[in-house]
């Protein structure tokens, strides 16, 4: 394993929503996040993804929270979120929820989130009801857990990391 960059994210900053996608895909992925760790190649898949956000919803607004930025909000209030992967994951819609719940903190009535997948014209909907709200809250707490542990969490197995930006630090391929 390479040496990691001792620089966790201060207790008091606020979790974003990537983080909890992060912490949904694999929690070490969060945890050598906050400790400032990218890997080579993140920057041409975020801007991937960037380019497919700007190209498919060009009259959107993004919505900043500060400690999160969400693609933008529909009356209701609907929170949207623009994905360049082809498959669904339940990591994006922690992640919006993750949304909802900062949103809602904020004195918004959320009705919940949609996530779209432009290059497979597909969405997902994103309910936010009482077991939405504690699904959030406990991944705030996992979250939370996860930064301020002093270890990375192990690895996934190696096929579950396929296709993973960190492989090359986990696995020094
Ligand atoms: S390579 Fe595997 S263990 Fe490492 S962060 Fe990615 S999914 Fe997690």
């Amino acid at each position: 394993m390479k040496p990691v960059p001792t620089n966790p994210l201060d207790d008091d900053q606020g979790l974003g929503g990537v983080h909890i996608k992060y912490l949904r895909h694999c929690p070490r992925q969060l945890w050598l996040d906050s400790r400032g760790y990218r890997p080579e190649g993140r920057s041409d898949l975020v801007a991937f993804g960037e380019v497919v956000n700007e190209t498919t919803f060009a009259r959107r607004r993004d919505v900043d929270l500060g400690e999160a930025r969400i693609d933008w909000v529909t009356a209701g209030a609907v929170i949207h979120e623009t994905k360049s992967s082809r498959a669904p994951s339940p990591a994006h819609d922690a992640q919006v929820r993750h949304y909802c719940l900062l949103l809602e903190r904020r004195g918004v009535n959320v009705r919940g989130g949609i996530v779209h997948y432009p290059l497979i014209r597909r969405t997902t909907d994103v309910p936010w009801n009482e077991e939405s709200r504690d699904q959030a809250e406990a991944a705030e707490d996992e979250a939370r857990t996860v930064i301020a542990s002093t270890t990375p969490p192990d690895r996934q197995t190696r096929a579950a990391c396929r296709g993973c930006s960190y492989l090359d630090y986990c696995w020094g391929t």
